[in-house]
């Protein structure tokens, strides 16, 4: 038999009853708008070697995580396609820049795989969709994924950027800024991503330890003042939550003579063996070898070069999170830190690159947050990036789809509210009522509450038939 559960609600009222209506379920007003934005490649310690005032100003204003970790290929779209799904890479099945098939041998740029939503679209909805469904407005400013369609729906309002589109134009990132305050004040829109394309630019082209990277990290810096300005002068200081994060760091390639860099032509014959790769793009990769040559591949690769680090696909730890998904390859490398995969000649471009494995520090990137919804002067524990998205859905009110994340991380840097529980029994009309909008529902009568300082007490008794 089901043990019958009453439920006491007491409550000290000054005005939440009185008011003579119902709870306000679902009225999105009662929930703070969240803009958040990305600086590609933002290693973690970039503010630690130039003056930058603004960011400094957010730690006494804010959150900041000493760092967070990417997921297992830190590399652009798959890293922000885990922030705004909450799901690791085997499950969301981006696994590369380069929207690739080795069957047809296709290929496509970063820029030309934004727009293919069969690419992005593998049954995981990020949080654009799910927030739209959900009655919220919802918008990607240049965001990796916001220009595709997930299962039919697009994204309401999406900008992706285009093939020439220069990534350090600190003119265009304030019109940006200034674009995403109109949408937040004109048209209402709940949540907006905006993502910018430095510091990751600098960082390849002239390397992560230099003058150029530093001056960079001042344009970042100046544009977050210009933000903070803007924030204010559209009156969204009280009902905007921001968060700026990354989707990975950045390391100095290391290069001849000084180091034997990988070239893997010199260990295997690629017109013999290999049928299709990934290779030349940092420190990950993957190589289809031809039909029953996976062995011959793997041990001629296996102790080639002792900063090689080579898996068949079944044998990448499970920590990674990645060797589930089918479109891993076969073969999976990693080069150790500073050492890229190059393949068949060294093209010697990058001085500065990413994806390698994620426990480099130098692949760690950075969390900040700030708005009326965070706590102020809080150091928060470094975590993982997949976590950010139950953050958000939290901040937004909206029910998560399945997640790999946890709130369990982030819980702590968010404003003490007075712990309620809204304990309705999910039965019957009122269950279809609350539905899914409950947490909307519990955090609508917090905010009240604090408005109006009365205290809500939830007594929970369960009489057990013995
Ligand atoms: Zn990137």
């Amino acid at each position: 038999m089901t043990a019958p559960t009453i439920v006491v609600i007491g409550v000290a009222l000054l005005g939440l009853l009185s008011e003579g209506r119902p709870l306000p379920a679902g009225n999105k007003s009662s929930f703070n708008k969240l803009l958040m934005i990305s600086f590609d490649g933002f290693r973690w310690n970039y503010d630690q070697d130039v003056d930058t005032p603004n960011l400094d100003l957010l730690v006494k204003e804010g959150v900041k995580a000493k760092f967070i970790s990417p997921p297992a290929i830190p590399m652009t779209s798959p890293s922000h396609f885990t922030t705004i799904t909450g799901r690791w890479i085997e499950d969301h099945g981006v696994v590369h820049n380069l929207m690739f098939n080795p069957k047809t041998l296709l290929k496509l740029t970063h820029k030309a795989t934004q727009n293919r939503s069969e690419w992005w679209d593998n049954g995981v909805l990020p949080l654009w969709i799910t927030a739209q469904n959900q009655g919220l407005k919802t918008a990607s400013f240049h965001y990796p994924g916001g220009g595709a369609n997930f299962s039919g729906q697009s994204v309401t309002r999406s900008l992706v950027e285009s093939y020439g589109h220069p990534d350090s134009n600190e003119t265009e990132w304030r019109e940006n800024i200034d674009i995403v305050m109109g949408w937040f004040t004109k048209e209402n829109f709940d949540f907006v991503t905006l993502y910018y394309g430095e510091p990751d630019a600098v960082g390849h082209a002239k390397g992560p330890e230099t003058k150029e990277r530093r001056l960079m990290i001042q344009q970042i810096d100046r544009t977050i003042g210009y933000l903070l300005k803007a924030i204010e002068k559209h009156n969204l200081k009280n009902k905007l939550n921001v968060i700026i994060t990354s989707d990975h760091g950045m390391t100095t390639i290391k290069k001849a003579p000084a180091v034997e860099e990988i070239k893997l032509s010199n260990y295997i014959k690629f017109n013999q063996l290999v049928h299709f790769d990934l290779l030349d793009y940092g420190g990950y990769g993957m190589i289809l070898p031809k039909e029953g040559k996976v062995e011959e591949v793997y041990q001629a690769l296996k102790n080639a070069h002792p900063h090689l680090k080579v898996f068949k696909k079944e044998e990448v730890p499970e920590s990674f999170h990645i060797a589930k998904q089918n479109r891993i390859l076969p073969i999976v490398l990693y080069g150790d830190l500073g050492y890229n995969l190059n393949s068949r000649i060294i093209l010697n471009v990058n001085k500065g690159d990413h994806s390698f494995t994620n426990e480099h520090m130098d692949m760690k990137t950075i969390f900040r947050a700030f708005g009326p919804d965070f706590k102020k002067n809080f150091l928060a524990a470094p975590f993982d990036s997949i976590n950010i998205y139950p953050l958000m859905c939290k901040l937004l009110g909206v029910s998560p789809t399945p997640h790999n994340g946890s709130l369990a991380y982030t819980q702590d840097m968010l404003v003490d509210d007075i712990e309620v529980q809204l304990t309705q029994e999910p039965t019957g009309k009122k269950a279809e009522a609350s539905g899914r909008k409950g947490p909307r529902v519990q955090k609508s009568i917090l905010q009240k509450n604090k408005q109006k300082k009365v205290f809500v007490v939830t007594l929970k008794i369960h009489l057990h038939n013995y």
